[in-house]
């Protein structure tokens, strides 16, 4: 098998929020939750969005949600949080190959992109909200982000480890100088510069045990929950650099004017990872 490598353009690439959302061609009215929560009376600013015709993209725009999700542990452990919002996704992102996928909401729909891109989709207002890692975020940055909710999903530890053997202790004294090899260039540089050790810092993309056994680095900064890969590949882990889970990051605007349609699902997502 052989694939090719186009260059792909598309007059619907996500460059602007309004340019994405106005490629539905739909023009949806209802409000969010309507399915579920007819009876209820709706929100001040949700009727405001919903009455009257529509008359342009702003209108479609506003009360068009996008959440940005990563396939995997993210994805599937998102799902309660948005079963407790009352959205259900139509397809599994491990079994679909679409990037976009609708819910039972004719109005909310999910995207599926890496998850180190979350924050720059919900960033640049191509998605109104996404869930990303704080390990994702603290590199990122968080510009253009609000991150009003730790929702406790994710979790692990940013760890240093060393190949078994390797005396850490003594190679980390504040004024020696160490190869690191890690994903997280920012939280490693800082990391170190808190202990007063000067680092190489090699940036690598996966499979960061590998670093080394090879002899690229004497440590790695990575991810580590379980400790399984660590142990199958020899290493140790043998330094906390921090906590991680997983975070909601909301765009900063669309805070503001999808108010009505986001801030239940928020109220949601927090009473969900609470009880979690
Ligand atoms: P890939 O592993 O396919 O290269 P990725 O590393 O971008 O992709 P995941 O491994 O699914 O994606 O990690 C996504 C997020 O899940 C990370 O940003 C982190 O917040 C969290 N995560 C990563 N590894 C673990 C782990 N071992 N345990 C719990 N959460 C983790
Ligand atoms: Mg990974």
């Amino acid at each position: 098998a052989h694939c090719n490598l186009r260059l792909l353009g598309s007059s619907n690439s996500p460059v602007s929020a309004s340019r994405v959302a106005g490629t539905t061609g739909a023009c949806h009215h209802a409000g969010l939750l309507s399915k579920q929560n007819k009876t209820k009376k709706p929100h001040k600013l949700s009727s405001t969005l919903g009455a009257g015709n529509c008359k342009g993209k702003e209108k479609m725009t506003d009360t068009l949600l996008t959440i940005a999700l990563s396939k995997g542990r993210i994805f599937e452990e998102t799902l309660p949080l948005l079963a407790a919002a009352g959205i259900v996704p139509a397809e599994e992102p491990e079994k679909s190959r679409k990037l976009i996928i609708g819910t039972n909401h004719d109005n909310i729909r999910l995207v599926i992109v890496r998850a180190t891109d979350v924050p720059t989709y919900v960033q640049y207002g191509a998605a109104d909200f996404g869930i990303a890692g704080k390990d994702v975020l603290i590199e990122h940055g968080g510009d253009g982000l609000y991150q009003p909710l730790d929702l406790h999903i994710a979790s692990c530890r940013m760890m240093v480890a060393v190949k078994k053997g390797f005396d850490y202790a003594a190679a980390s004294k504040p004024g020696s100088r160490l190869r690191i090899a890690t994903k997280y260039p920012d939280i490693a540089a800082e990391h170190f510069a808190d202990k007063g050790v000067h680092v190489d810092i090699i940036k690598l993309y996966g499979s960061m045990e590998l670093a080394p056994l090879v002899g690229l680095s004497d440590a790695i900064v990575d991810l580590v929950s379980s400790g399984n890969t660590l142990k199958a590949n020899g290493l140790e882990a043998v330094e906390h650099v921090a906590d991680i889970s997983s975070r909601l990051v909301v765009n900063k605007a669309a805070l503001k004017t999808k108010y009505a349609l986001l801030n239940p699902i928020i109220q949601a997502f927090e009473s969900a990872a609470k009880a979690v």
